[in-house]
This record gives C-alpha cells, structure tokens and sequence, in this order.
C-alpha cells in the first residue's frame, strides 16, 4: 500500500513497484489508509508523514494498536531531512524508512526486505499457532488433551463463580479397559479408545469441552450447567457406549463405560476433581456401566 497525500509520489512509486510485478493499493490519506488495511490488509505500507487529517505517525499508531494489523511492516516515506524525525519513527515501531527524493532501486531493495520480514513472521504465526495447537490436543483421539482441560478448567470455573453459574464436571473411564489391552493387543486397545472418543464428542452439546484425562479417562466440563443436565449427558454416553458393539477386525467388543460427575461451582476445581473421582469409584463399585452422580444413580 502506498498512502501518500501527493498524486505525484503516489504514482511513481506505483510505477515502480508495478514494475516489480507488485499489486499496488493507494490511499491519499491517513484515514483511508487505515479503512483499507482493515478491509484488505496490505502486506508493506509505504506511509508519508506529512498528510492531511492523520499524520503518518498517528497512522503507524493506529496501526500498532490493532492486533490484526500491528505485524505489517511500515516504511515511512518522508521528505523531512532531520534525523529526530527519522527516529521517532523506527522508535514508533516503523520497520524502515525512506527519504524523498528516492531512487526507484532503493525503493524496491527496502519493500522487498520489509516483505521478506512479514513472510517470516507470517510463517513463524503459522507454526506457532500450529504448535499450539499440537500440544492442545490428544494425539491417538484427537480430543484435547489433560493440559488443555487444566487451563479450560480453570478458565471456566472462574467464569462460573464470577456470573453464579451452574458447572459441571464429568469424568469417564471406560470399564475394564486393560482386559482388551492384554486381550487383544494395544492395537485395538487404541481403536477402543478412539471409537469411544467419538462416540463421547457426538453425545455433547455446544459448549462441553472433553478431553482425554489420561489412560482409558475422560473429562468433560460443562459450562453452566446443573446436576441434572450434567446427568443427562453422562447417561447419553454411556448408553450409546454400550449400545453398540466396537468391531476390530474379527472381534466385536462389548464396551461400557462409567461415570463420577459433579455440580458446583464449589470451592475449587480441585474440589470438583476430587469429587467426580470419588463418584467415578462408587459407580466402579456398584457394578460398572454406571453413572454415579451425588446419590443419583442411572444405568447399570
Ligand atoms: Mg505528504
């Protein structure tokens, strides 16, 4: 983008980066400068100081404070002389500069380095971003994994306590999961596993969060929501668990599932942890295939 209030800049430099096999976009002023970063985000901003309305300054600071344009990299086009100008502009978090009059090879030397930058930061947000997500996620499932469900956990409780929320909190481990192990082979313990991920993800509803606990354990956590919700979905999974046998190659398997849950808010998430386990082990001790919440029992 080229936002400089003179035709004459504006269109020599658009000759000069046309030129280039650049695509070209022109804002006279400040104000439209900014309007069409927003619309189309540039990839440079060639940026006069001197303009009408906003000054190439208050541009960059605009620019700086909108977290979907403060990577571009801008480079000040000025026909000011004084170093102190200069300055305050790579101090304003201006990538580069360049004064008038300029030569066209110059030009292009300092856009083509401002866009190898944004390139580089470009990808380095990609693979952060992707990273973030990798160490998220549960890698045999898919569900997120025990660290998301921490920070979720926290994020949501605190949510809950702030507004009076009801909250929820399921954990599931499937029943006598290392019988298929042993039985089996890992293989197919890891083929239960996932088939009752998906199983587990289609019985939620818009805003449960479930992830895998660890081993054969999952966590759901149910934002506003109350004991009988929380049960609601808890009887759904573990119904459509063992309603249907999970077939790994020649073997059909029978797979159940219990279940602790828990309303609060309470005093903690440590709190509700504590309390879905406790629920988790009577429903192992009443006989499995078995949804123990507060003295409620569902199933078996
Ligand atoms: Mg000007």
């Amino acid at each position: 983008m080229i936002a400089d209030d003179s035709l004459l800049i504006r269109a020599v430099v658009q000759a000069a980066l046309e030129a280039e096999g650049y695509q070209v976009m022109l804002a006279e002023d400040g104000r439209t400068a900014l309007q069409q970063c927003q619309s189309r985000p540039p990839d440079v901003i060639l940026l006069d100081i001197v303009m009408p309305g906003l000054d190439g300054y208050q541009v960059l600071a605009e620019l700086k404070n909108d977290p979907a344009l403060s990577h571009i990299p801008v480079v000040f086009l000025t026909g000011r002389t004084g170093m102190a100008d200069v300055v305050a502009g790579l101090r304003a978090g201006a990538h580069d500069y360049l004064k008038k009059p300029f030569e066209p090879e110059e030009l292009l030397a300092r856009v083509g380095s401002a866009l190898h930058v944004k390139q580089l930061q470009d990808h380095l947000r990609d693979r952060n971003a992707a990273l973030d997500r990798i160490s998220r996620t549960d890698a045999l499932t898919g569900l997120y994994n025990r660290r998301h469900l921490n920070e979720v956990l926290a994020l949501r409780y605190a949510d809950a306590r702030r507004h009076g929320d009801p909250f929820s909190v399921l954990l599931l481990d499937i029943d006598r999961f290392k019988r298929v192990n042993d039985t089996y082979g890992h293989p197919t313990g890891d083929l239960v596993l996932c088939e009752f991920a998906r199983r587990l993800k289609h019985e939620l509803r818009a805003g449960d969060i479930a992830g895998r606990w660890g081993g054969e354990e999952f966590l759901v956590i149910l934002p506003r929501t109350g004991a009988s919700g929380v049960l609601e979905v808890a009887e759904r999974i573990r119904a459509a668990t063992a309603a249907t046998p999970i077939i790994a190659g020649e073997a059909h398997l029978t797979v159940t599932v219990s279940g602790g849950c828990c309303s609060g808010p309470g005093d903690s998430p440590e709190d509700l942890l504590r309390c879905v386990d406790t629920r988790l082990y009577q429903a192992k001790a009443g006989g499995r295939n078995l949804i123990v919440a507060a003295d409620v029992k569902v199933g078996g």
